[in-house]
């Protein structure tokens, strides 16, 4: 009676998707009792190595994952899937021009988006990981006319955690009081983690911090350069976090947002807060029966007007970028 849903992930043999892929298949993203159908996609030479990521998946005996198939052909994995996670992109090596960077990933996902456009089914749901994932989520939208673009949306989900755990520890309060987090823009060093609509304890987190001197010197670099302090530490980048905020934002854009909180997503603007319109950028979204808003109304200071349009510049200039190359 409870159909599986068919669950598409590229990179697959990759670090994020050696804990994604256990996640989704033990219940985390769609619940205890829905079925899912793993589609995995990776590039020729890393099928192999899939092959034992998915030995392992067998070797869990999972109860809800109904079948898993591979391969590298985008139009036959993305065949009928109702989610598709883009985890999989190149990354830049040494010696790699930003143009070469954004070429490379420009292939990627142009392809990606016209076999989704093509083969996914009526009801896709597309979530990018991949860097640079706001413009590479761009890039397949714009492949794919004829699903809706608010069906594309990019990860911002791993800032928004990663600023929740600050305010916490700054605060001496446990993470689950903190709601109301917001990151802007991209997700790049030039996002903005704002704190002066968040609340702890159901009070404003600026107002009960009231340091502005931890929030600029502190909070913020510490949120925007947190990937880097993590590869400087584990001598390895920060894969299990990146699967979890992945599986966090598919699955509050499935089941939903809790009532009376937001979340960060980066989706294709409205034109809401002065960012253009169709830039995938990040904005403090509720989901209701498996459709996003952007929370409308909030007030935003100077500080957070400068920091908001520096990193929407950043996504305007990648737009232009991409553009110039053809991809989109
Ligand atoms: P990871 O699984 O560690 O990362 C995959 C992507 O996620 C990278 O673009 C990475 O960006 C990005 N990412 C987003 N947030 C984070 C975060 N917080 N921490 C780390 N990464 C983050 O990379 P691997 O190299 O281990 O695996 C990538 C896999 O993708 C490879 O197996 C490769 O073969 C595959 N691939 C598959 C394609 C396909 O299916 N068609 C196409 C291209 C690659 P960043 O580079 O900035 O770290």
């Amino acid at each position: 009676s409870n159909a599986p849903v068919k669950v598409a992930v590229t990179g697959a043999a990759g670090q994020i998707c050696y804990s994604l892929l256990f996640r989704i298949a033990s219940g985390a993203l769609l619940g205890p009792t829905q079925p899912v159908e793993l589609r995995l996609l990776e590039i020729t030479p890393a099928l192999k190595a899939l092959e034992g990521v998915v030995m392992e998946l067998d070797d869990c005996a999972f109860p809800l994952l109904s079948s898993v198939e591979i391969g590298d052909d985008a139009t036959q994995v993305f065949d009928g899937v109702n989610l598709a996670m883009l985890v999989g992109a190149r990354p830049r090596s040494k010696g790699m021009e930003r143009s070469d960077l954004l070429e490379a990933n420009g292939a990627i996902f142009t392809a990606q988006g016209k076999a989704l456009n093509d083969h996914a089914a009526d009801d896709v749901k597309v979530l990018v990981t991949g860097n640079p994932a706001n413009t590479n989520a761009l890039i397949a939208m714009t492949n794919a006319p004829d699903i809706p673009h608010h069906r594309f949306n990019a990860l911002t989900r791993l800032d928004h955690n990663r600023a929740l755990t600050q305010v916490a520890q700054k605060a001496g309060v446990p993470v689950a009081e903190v709601t109301h987090m917001t990151i802007w823009g991209n997700h790049s060093a030039t996002q903005y983690p704002d704190l002066f609509h968040t609340e702890i304890s159901g009070r404003n987190a600026a107002e009960v911090i009231d340091d502005q001197a931890w929030v600029e010197q502190d909070f913020l670099p510490t949120v925007q350069k947190r990937g880097a302090a993590i590869i400087e530490a584990r001598g390895a980048s920060s894969a299990a976090s990146a699967a979890n905020a992945t599986v966090e934002h598919m699955r509050d854009w499935v089941t939903g947002t809790p009532e009376g909180d937001w979340i960060s997503m980066a989706v294709p603007s409205d034109g809401s807060y002065g960012v253009p319109e169709g830039l995938i950028s990040s904005f403090p979204c509720t989901v209701t029966d498996g459709e996003y808003s952007i929370v409308q109304g909030l007030e935003i200071d100077d500080f957070s007007r400068g920091k908001i349009d520096a990193t929407v510049a950043e996504l305007a200039e990648e737009r232009d970028a991409v553009r110039s190359l053809g991809l989109i």
